[in-house]
C-alpha cells in the first residue's frame, strides 16, 4: 500500500514528506494505522549525526495507532485494538529478558540497529529500493508494519497521543525514578533538563514522594513547565547551578540526580550536584563517542554512584499498563505533557518548537 512518511536522507537537511510503499505484515508482524508520534529528541539525534544510522530512514519512536490487520501467527491483536508502541521488543527467552531487563535484550539489537524487521528485512520502500525502519518502528508515518513483540494494548477511552508519550518519554522518565534509581519518600532530586523525558522523571520523582524537586534548565519556558508538573525549586543552568543546590540540601547535594539532556559537560556538573553516597542517572543519550570525566577519586571517597537508564529500565508489557493506570487515576498529569500538536506536514516546526524549548512535548497526529 501507499504511505506518507516523513523521510530522513542525512544530518542537517530536513526531513521530507514522501509517499513511500509498505509492504502488508509478515509472519509475526502488525499494521497500524498511527494515529499520534511524540517528538523526541531521540529521533533528532539523526539530524545532527550524534546517532549514526542507515539511510533512508522512516524516523518517529513513540507512538500509538490502532491495529487494521495482523499477520500469521499473530494471536494477540486484532483489528481494531488500540496499541501504545515499544521501541524496544525484547524476546523473553535471552539472557537479559529473563532477568527482568528487557531494555537490553540481547536478540532483537542487531535488526534493531539494522533499521529492520525482526527477520532482517525491511516492509518499506521506494522505487523499489529499501527505506529503513527507526527503532522498529518508523512512527512518522501514517501506516506503519511493526512487529508484534513491539504492540501493548491500551483502553480505548485512552487519548492515543498521552499513549505514544507513554511509549517513550514518560515510560524512560518515570522508569528511571520508579525503576533506576527507586526514589525514596522524602528524598532531594534534581533534574537536569526539562524536555519530555525531564519533566517525566519530575513526575516520577514526586510520584515516589521525593520532597524537594529541583529542576535545572537553559530556557525559561521549560523552567515554567517545571514549575506546573510540581518541581518545588527551579534554577536557570550555569556554573553556579551546584553551589545553588548545596545550599537547598543542607549543604550535602541532593541524593538523586538526573541527566536528562546527553552533555557530557552537564553529566560532570551532575558530580557536584550529588551528595557523597547519592546517585546520578545518566537517562540523556549522548553523541556516538564522546566521553565523560568522572573522577574515580572523587567517586571513591565520597561513595558516589554513577548509573545508566535506558528506556527507564522498563518491561513496556508490565509498566505502559501501570504507567496508563496512574494517568486515569491522576497520578500521571500526561494531558498537560501533550502541550501541541501537529500534522505530519509540520514536523520541522515541531522539531523546531522542540528545540526552542516553547514546548513541553509536541505530538504529531494523523486523521
Ligand atoms: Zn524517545
Ligand atoms: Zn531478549
Amino acid at each position: 500500500m501507499k504511505i506518507k512518511a516523513a523521510v530522513f536522507y542525512e544530518p542537517h537537511k530536513p526531513f521530507v514528506i514522501e509517499t513511500l510503499e509498505l509492504a502488508p505484515p509478515g509472519p509475526g508482524e502488525v499494521l497500524v494505522k498511527v494515529a499520534a508520534a511524540g517528538v523526541c529528541h531521540s529521533d533528532w539525534h539523526l539530524m545532527t549525526g550524534a546517532t549514526k544510522h542507515v539511510t533512508p530512514v522512516v524516523p518517529g519512536h513513540e507512538g500509538a495507532g490502532v491495529v487494521v490487520a495482523a499477520g500469521e501467527g499473530v494471536a494477540r491483536f486484532k483489528a481494531g485494538d488500540h496499541l501504545c508502541l515499544s521501541w524496544a521488543p525484547s524476546c523473553g527467552q535471552c539472557f537479559y529478558c529473563l532477568n527482568d531487563r528487557p531494555s537490553l535484550c540481547a536478540t532483537y539489537v542487531g535488526p534493531l540497529w539494522a533499521g529492520t524487521m525482526l527477520d532482517g528485512t525491511t516492509r518499506l520502500s521506494k522505487n523499489g529500493q529499501p527505506v529503513y525502519h527507526f527503532s522498529s518502528l518508523a512512527c512518522f508515518a501514517d501506516y506503519i508494519v511493526v512487529p508484534q513483540e513491539c504492540c501493548v494494548p491500551v483502553p480505548k477511552d485512552v487519548p492515543l497521543t498521552v499513549a505514544a508519550l507513554i511509549g517513550c518519554a514518560v515510560t524512560t522518565g518515570v522508569g528511571a525514578a520508579l525503576n533506576t534509581a527507586k526514589v525514596k519518600p522524602g528524598s532531594s532530586v534534581a533534574v537536569f533538563g526539562a524536555g519530555g523525558v525531564g519533566l517525566s522523571i519530575l513526575m516520577g520523582a514526586k510520584l515516589a514522594g521525593a520532597s524537594r524537586l529541583i529542576v535545572v534548565d537553559r530556557v525559561q519556558d521549560k523552567l515554567d513547565f517545571a514549575v506546573a508538573f510540581g518541581a518545588t525549586d527551579v534554577l536557570m543552568a550555569g556554573p553556579d547551578v551546584p553551589a545553588a543546590i548545596r545550599e537547598m540540601t543542607g549543604g550535602r547535594g541532593a541524593d538523586y540526580v538526573f541527566e536528562a539532556i546527553g552533555l557530557p559537560s552537564v553529566q560532570e556538573q551532575c558530580l557536584d550536584c550529588v551528595r557523597p553516597g547519592g546517585l546520578i542517572v545518566l537517562a540523556g543519550i549522548s553523541p556516538m563517542g564522546s566521553g565523560t570525566n568522572f573522577p574515580g577519586a572523587v567517586l571513591a571517597r565520597q561513595e558516589k554512584t554513577v548509573t545508566g537508564t535506558y528506556y527507564g529500565s522498563a518491561n513496556p508489557a508490565r509498566d505502559f499498563p501501570l504507567f496508563t493506570e496512574l494517568y486515569q487515576r491522576g497520578k500521571l498529569d500526561l494531558d498537560r505533557l501533550v502541550s501541541r500538536t501537529y500534522p505530519l506536514e509540520q514536523i520541522n516546526e515541531a522539531y523546531a518548537d522542540m528545540l526552542a524549548g516553547t514546548v513541553a512535548r509536541g505530538v504529531i497526529v494523523f486523521d
